[in-house]
C-alpha cells in the first residue's frame, strides 16, 4: 500500500499519478468541511439568479476587514481550511493571516486559482528541469479545468494543454492590457489571467473572492471523487503525527478519533502543505529546524488617468484579471510576477475603510483603481525559521534587506511604461515573509542531498521510501504562480517513485 498525507493539490496531483501506475493508494488527511449550514446556504444561492440573494445572505459571506487588508480569504464565511484539526501538533506562525490548511482540498479552497508553469530559466538550481516538469504539466492540466486564451505570455509560458474556457475581463483591464501589448518587448510581458474555474457555468456574479456560490473555482477538494473511483480508499478525520521506516516498509503513527493506530505499508507521500510537512517531517527525522523560502508578496494600488464609468455594474469575475510577467535585466527587474485585479466589492469596501467621512469619493476611486498583487523570486525575498521545541513548530519570518531596493525598481518600471495608470509607491505594501502563501524549500531538492535535504524524489537523506511532495522540497521560490507547479512536482514523483 502506498500512502498519501493530505488532500491538497500536491496529495491530489500524487495520488492521480500513482493510480494510473496501478499502485494501491490510502489517503490519511485531516479533512476538514465547509459547516453544514454555510454549505446549504451556497448551494441555494447556487439555484438563485444573484438579483434575488438577500442582503442577510450576501452579509454571511463576507471577509472581515481588519486593518490594510483582510487577515484571511474566507471561503463563504468560513475559517475552516485554517482551522487546526483535532490532535493537531502545535504551530505557531508570527505572520498575522498566515496558517496551515487540515482542510479537505487544503488551500484550494481559498485560493485566487492564477495558474502559470515555471520556464526552464525558473527552474535553475534544481536537479530537475523543463525536460522532466513538462509531461507533468501537461498531465496535471488534464485534471484542471482552466480559462485562458491564446497571447503574448504563450511564448514563454506554454499552456502544455489548451484551455477549456475563456473568461471576459472587465473593460478596466482590457484598457490596460492593450497599453501593456504595446510594451511587450521591452522586458515586459503581458496577457489575460490564466485561471483555474470550470468557466461554462460562470455567470459573472463577482463573488468570487468570498467563495464561488456555483462551486465553479477548482479545488483538490473536486478531485476526490475521481480518485475514490479510480480505487483510491480515503481516510479523513485523522493527523499522521509520524513517519519512520525500514528496510521492509515504512509505518505512520496516525490520531483518529478513536485514539493512536499504526499504518504500515511500502511508501509514503507527505503532501501536508508546507508548514504541516515541514513540522512532521522535523519530528519524523530527529531534526530541530529547518528554513523556510519564500516569495516576496507585495501590494500596489494603480490609479488610472481615465475614468471607466459604472464598474460597480459590471458583469464580470473578480480573481485576477491580467498577468503581467517583468524580466528586464538592463534595469536589474527579474522574474517579477504581477497580477492585476479590478473592481470587487473586497476592493470597494477597502477603500470605503481608507476613505472613512470622505466617502463622497469612493465612486471616483473605484473607477480609476487598479490593484497590483506582485511576487518576487525567493532570493530577493524574506525567510521564515521554523523551531521544532518540543512538539511545537515556531515560525518566524525574516525580512531580507534587499526587498525593498528591488520592490522600489518595479514601481519605477512600471511608472515608466505609459501604462495610462500611476503605481502608487506611498500604498505600496511589502508584507511578512509567509504572507502570500508561495512558500517552500524547508527540506530542498538537490543533485547530491545531506541531511535536511531530499533527493530529486523528495527523499529526505537518509530514507528510501519517504517522499516529501509538496512545496516544502522545492530548491528556490520563483515568481511565477507556486500551485500548478506544486501539482506538476508531486505528480512527477508519484509517476516515477
Ligand atoms: C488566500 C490564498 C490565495 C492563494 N492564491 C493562489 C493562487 O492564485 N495561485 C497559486 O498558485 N497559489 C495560491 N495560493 C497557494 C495555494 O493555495 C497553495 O500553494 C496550495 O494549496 C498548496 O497545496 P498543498 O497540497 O501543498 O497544501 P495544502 O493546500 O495546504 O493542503 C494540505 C493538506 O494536507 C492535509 N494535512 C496536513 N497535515 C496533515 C497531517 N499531519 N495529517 C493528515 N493530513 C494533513 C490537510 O488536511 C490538507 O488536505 C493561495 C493560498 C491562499 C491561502
Amino acid at each position: 500500500m502506498d500512502y498519501v498525507i493530505g488532500s491538497g493539490p500536491a496529495g491530489m496531483a500524487c495520488a492521480a499519478a500513482l493510480l494510473a501506475r496501478g499502485r494501491p493508494v490510502t489517503m490519511l488527511d485531516a479533512g476538514l468541511e465547509l459547516e453544514a449550514g454555510r454549505e446549504a446556504l451556497r448551494t441555494a444561492m447556487a439555484a438563485q439568479a444573484p438579483g434575488d440573494w438577500t442582503a442577510e445572505q450576501h452579509a454571511m459571506r463576507k471577509i472581515p476587514l481588519g486593518g490594510d487588508m483582510p487577515d484571511f480569504k474566507l471561503s463563504h464565511g468560513s475559517d475552516y481550511p485554517y482551522r487546526a484539526a483535532t490532535g493537531a501538533p502545535g504551530l505557531e506562525i508570527a505572520v498575522p493571516g498566515v496558517a496551515a490548511s487540515y482542510a479537505q482540498g487544503g488551500l484550494s479552497n481559498v485560493w485566487g486559482a492564477a495558474m502559470l508553469p515555471y520556464r526552464a530559466a525558473d527552474l535553475e538550481g534544481w536537479p530537475v528541469g523543463l525536460a522532466e516538469m513538462a509531461p507533468a504539466y501537461k498531465a496535471v492540466l488534464g485534471m484542471v479545468p482552466m480559462a485562458g486564451q491564446a497571447d503574448a505570455l504563450e511564448a514563454d509560458f506554454p499552456f502544455y494543454v489548451r484551455p477549456q474556457f475563456e473568461m471576459p475581463v472587465s473593460r478596466q483591464a482590457e484598457g490596460l492590457l492593450r497599453r501593456l501589448e504595446r510594451v511587450n518587448q521591452r522586458g515586459v510581458t503581458a496577457g489575460r489571467a490564466r485561471v483555474a474555474v470550470d468557466a461554462a457555468q460562470c455567470i459573472a456574479c463577482g463573488e468570487c473572492l468570498n467563495g464561488c456560490p456555483r462551486d465553479l473555482i477548482f479545488s483538490a477538494r473536486h478531485g476526490l471523487a475521481g480518485l475514490r473511483v479510480a480505487g483510491m480508499h480515503y481516510i479523513p478525520n485523522v493527523v499522521v503525527r509520524g513517519v519512520a521506516e525500514d528496510a521492509q516498509g515504512v509505518q505512520l503513527h496516525v490520531l483518529t478519533r478513536a485514539g493512536g493506530q499504526f499504518f504500515a505499508g511500502e511508501r509514503v507521500f507527505v503532501a501536508g502543505g508546507v508548514y504541516g510537512s515541514t513540522g512532521l517531517m522535523l519530528r519524523s527525522l530527529g531534526l530541530e529546524r529547518a528554513e523556510i523560502l519564500d516569495s516576496q508578496y507585495f501590494i500596489l494600488p494603480l490609479l488610472g488617468l481615465a475614468r471607466t464609468k459604472g464598474v460597480g455594474e459590471e458583469h464580470l469575475h473578480t480573481l485576477a484579471q491580467l498577468f503581467v510577467e517583468i524580466q528586464d535585466a538592463a534595469v536589474d527587474v527579474n522574474n517579477v510576477h504581477l497580477q492585476i485585479y479590478g473592481y470587487s466589492d473586497v476592493l470597494e469596501a477597502m477603500i470605503a475603510q481608507k476613505l472613512g467621512p470622505l466617502k463622497g469619493l469612493r465612486s471616483l476611486l473605484l473607477e480609476r483603481a487598479l490593484v497590483v498583487q506582485g511576487y518576487l523570486h525567493s532570493d530577493s525575498s524574506g525567510r521564515l525559521q521554523a523551531q521544532l521545541t518540543g512538539d511545537v513548530l515556531r515560525v518566524t519570518p525574516q525580512r531580507n534587506p534587499a526587498t525593498r531596493a528591488v520592490l522600489k525598481r518595479v514601481v519605477k518600471r512600471l511608472n515608466r511604461l505609459g501604462l495610462g495608470a500611476r503605481a502608487l509607491s506611498p500604498l505600496l505594501q511589502e508584507t511578512l515573509p509567509g504572507r502570500g502563501y508561495h512558500s517552500g524549500g524547508s527540506f530542498p531538492m538537490r543533485e547530491n542531498p545531506g541531511p535536511g535535504e531530499t533527493d530529486a524524489l523528495g527523499r529526505p537523506y537518509g530514507r528510501r521510501r519517504t517522499h516529501i511532495v509538496d512545496s516544502s522540497m522545492f530548491p528556490t521560490i520563483p515568481a511565477a504562480t507556486i500551485t500548478l507547479s506544486v501539482m506538476a512536482n508531486a505528480w512527477r514523483i508519484g509517476h516515477l517513485a
